[in-house]
């Protein structure tokens, strides 16, 4: 019987004790959900606290949804990284993003399925129409729940499509967190944003305000979640030309690969998989105690068998590997 470590509990220990605060973001491309991210770590920066981003620019990600990671802390001793530890909230730039939720324990990949299968308390920020009361929430959910139409807000005063209010959705961010930046802060991290022209700075700024007045903030809203199928570990989206937001079922480089990921479990070492998070397409997750390979977007890079320690995972045979998982699915 091999003695598993918890390598997890240490981690959110670690965050704990260092007063880390760390939210996930997530938002589809040419929103400016990057440049807004950079804009908060500026203002908690300029409030005397350290900052780290952490972003998942790799593979199909990068064309559809941007996942970013932010962590600041008064002490500059802050774990790098682009996984999810111990989020205390997340901010949804697209409404889209909080649908799916495949679960997840323990430390998460920076994906959005993955975040919303943990997140069951906290900071629930969604840019959407409706009131946080209506969101539509697969797990359930108890903390402080926001909204706001970052959308409308920004093509109210300049019309592009897709809207570029990542910034705007800060307003949201600075309503619902209260008092852990200031919109002060930030309003004068936008300005200080050289990259952008005045007239985009000054534009975002009123955005800004205009989305901290209008976010719809309820503290110690319940939401019920819904029953929701058994879904993939992980969740693509892909911006189409009239700027909506697809689902994907699978990778374009599932159709060359000839080899794939296959784990001996039998010889794990971990409570929960850590060379997970490795993996350039967060396609791997980890569930009651099960490590499962999505194999409609694993690209074979083979990672994650050159990541783990104990050499548990070979690259082997794809219809071995298939029907390893198709067993373990029918066995769940
Ligand atoms: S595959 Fe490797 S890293 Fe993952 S749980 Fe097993 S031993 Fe740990
Ligand atoms: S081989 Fe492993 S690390 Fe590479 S994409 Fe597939 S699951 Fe991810």
């Amino acid at each position: 019987m091999i003695d598993k470590v918890n390598i997890m509990s240490s981690l959110n220990d670690f965050f704990v004790k260092g007063g880390i605060h760390e939210f996930p973001i997530f938002c589809i491309a040419r929103q400016g959900g990057r440049t807004a991210v950079e804009i908060l770590a500026r203002a908690v920066i300029m409030e005397g606290k350290h900052a780290y981003i952490g972003q998942n620019l790799t593979g199909l990600r990068s064309m559809g949804a941007n996942s970013i990671v932010i962590r600041f802390a008064q002490s500059e001793d802050i774990p790098p990284g682009f996984n999810v530890t111990n989020p205390e909230g997340a901010l949804f730039m697209h409404e889209m993003f909080i649908r799916n939720a495949p679960g997840s324990s323990g430390m998460s990949q920076l994906t959005p399925g993955a975040v919303v299968g943990r997140l069951n308390s906290g900071f629930l920020m969604v840019c959407t129409s409706k009131a946080p009361e209506e969101l539509d929430y697969p797990v359930p959910f108890e903390g402080t729940v926001a909204t706001v139409d970052a959308e409308a807000i920004f093509t109210k005063r300049v019309n592009l499509q897709p809207a570029p209010s990542g910034i705007t959705a800060l307003g949201l961010f600075v309503a619902a967190t209260g008092d852990l930046v200031s919109l002060d802060a930030v309003k004068e991290a936008i300005l200080a944003h050289d990259r952008l022209s005045k007239k985009v700075r000054e534009v975002n700024v009123l955005c800004l305000m205009d989305a901290f007045d209008q976010a719809k903030v309820a503290h110690n809203l319940k939401l019920p979640g819904r029953p929701v199928e058994k879904a993939k570990a992980t969740t693509r989206f892909s911006l189409k030309p009239d700027g909506e937001l697809h689902l994907m079922t699978q990778s374009m480089s599932a159709r060359w690969r000839t080899k794939l990921p296959i784990c001996d479990m039998s010889k794990c070492t971990c409570k929960e998989c850590f060379s997970a998070y490795s993996c350039p397409e967060g396609a791997i997750s980890w569930t009651d105690g099960v490590i499962h390979f999505d194999y409609n977007f694993c690209k074979s890079c083979g990672t994650c068998a050159q990541e783990c320690v104990f050499s548990t995972i070979t690259m082997g045979d794809v219809d071995q590997a298939m029907q390893i998982e198709e067993e373990k699915g029918s066995a769940s």
